[in-house]
């Protein structure tokens, strides 16, 4: 592990204490007293395995998926159920895999989750390039989702095939099935530092996400995940903060907000975010769930996900309880991550004001000039927003990359410490 995220973690959990995930689970979820929780459900199939893809994903199956769906919905009623009436809940996303290829029975999940919670702030899913087609998004529609994120990753040919990816985009056709039917976010899905690419790849792919409906773009890093089969040179820092500004300034420029450290909403109206949330419930293999005090991860292998959610348990495969310190730093780590840390709403979910907590760090940071005061808020500058995507990238690999790779291979570890 990286001598600089164990460095942080110490100083900033003022302990020497790892974060420690073990093979433990419990049946019940304390979720009862969460406020603003978050919902994610996921679904890991797909028709074809993209080269540089890490995620939980197993080639589609239409017996597989049917069972594994079955095992969701067992899931989300046995979570959904320990709360006594209709708990009230911000957002619902479907990521994969890829969510669309259970297209036919989304309804029956909405359903099934909308029987225990009361959704606030619409429902979200990912899409293949490949779904964006009038049949699919209708049926997405009559399920009651209400923003989309296109996987488009880049509409030039020589990236797609960087990238594994070999369908051939029918740009025209996607703008205009999206047109046709409308949702209240339209996302696309970037990578940039690929090798040779300039701002002007991105800005071509840019113009063409802007013209094409993109109300929200996301622009990520590659990340070369350990366990990934992509064979890609990585950009150097130099290169990548280049292309950063480039893109943030003209995002700016065309009237996108930058809304976190990798997306741009126009006007900063549209959203699409899954894992900015305070505590979130999370249903489906790989699927994670943060609570007060603790983290929890479920199963990769969807074999044992079904075979433990069939016999009445919870397919959770490790379980962090963290220390308060622990859970302050996951909390800044990921608000810091959408620009703007409030004060007030950390003294209101841990009880203690952040200066008492962090003064001394909120001081350097602003000294270093990664934060800036705007009224009682902290707001992370440009050059905050550039170290957090470098110490993101570390981040990722000392502690994503372990842990994913663990669990794509042993269905339930006996314990990672990170
Ligand atoms: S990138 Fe999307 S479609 Fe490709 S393997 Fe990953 S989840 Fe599946």
């Amino acid at each position: 592990m990286s001598i600089l995220t164990t460095a942080t973690r110490m100083w900033l959990t003022r302990s020497t204490k790892p974060f420690l995930f073990q093979n433990e689970y419990d049946n019940r979820l304390p979720f009862d007293d969460c406020d603003k929780l978050g919902l994610y459900v996921h679904i890991p199939f797909c028709k074809k395995i993209c080269s540089f893809c890490p995620y939980c994903k197993t080639l589609y199956s239409r017996e597989l998926c049917d069972k594994y769906l079955d095992a969701l919905l067992k899931e989300i009623h046995q979570v959904g159920s320990q709360y006594r009436g209709r708990k009230s809940a911000t957002s619902l996303y479907f990521g994969g895999g890829t969510p669309a290829l259970a297209a036919d029975r989304l309804k029956e999940m909405v359903d099934a989750i909308q029987e225990h919670f009361i959704l606030n702030e619409g429902i979200g899913i990912e899409l293949h390039p490949d779904n964006v087609t009038p049949s699919v998004l209708w049926k997405l529609k009559e399920a009651g989702v209400t923003k989309i994120s296109i996987g488009i990753q880049s509409f030039q040919e020589k990236f797609q095939r960087m990238l594994g990816r070999t369908n051939e985009l029918e740009v025209s056709s996607l703008g205009k099935t999206v047109s046709e039917i409308p949702f209240e976010t339209v996302s696309m899905d970037f990578i940039f530092a690929l090798p040779s690419q300039t701002f002007l790849d991105l800005k071509a792919d840019l113009d063409t996400a802007f013209q094409h409906g993109a109300n929200h773009v996301a622009i990520y890093p590659f990340i070369d995940f350990s366990f990934a089969s992509a064979s890609i040179e990585p950009m150097s820092n130099r290169e990548k903060r280049a292309l950063l500004e480039a893109i943030t300034c003209y995002c700016r420029e065309r009237g996108y907000i930058r809304d976190s450290i990798w997306t741009f909403s126009k006007g900063g109206r549209a959203k699409y975010s899954s894992m900015t949330r305070d505590v979130f419930l999370g249903f489906g293999c790989s699927a994670t769930t943060l609570l007060t005090d603790q983290f929890k991860i479920n199963t990769f292998s969807v074999e044992e996900y079904c075979r433990r959610v069939s016999a009445g348990k919870l397919p959770t495969a490790l379980t962090c309880r963290m220390t308060p310190r622990q859970r302050m730093v996951y909390y800044l780590f990921w608000t810091a991550y959408g620009m703007k840390i409030d004060p007030r709403n950390f003294e209101r979910f841990f009880g203690v004001p952040l200066k008492k907590m962090y003064g001394m760090e909120l001081k350097l940071a602003q000294w270093l000039g990664f934060l800036a005061k705007e009224k009682d808020n902290y707001i992370m500058t440009s050059e905050g927003a550039f170290s957090y995507h470098y110490y993101e990238h570390f981040y990722t690999l000392a502690y994503i990359d372990k842990m994913w790779g663990i669990m794509r291979t042993e269905a339930f570890p006996e314990t990672i410490e990170l």
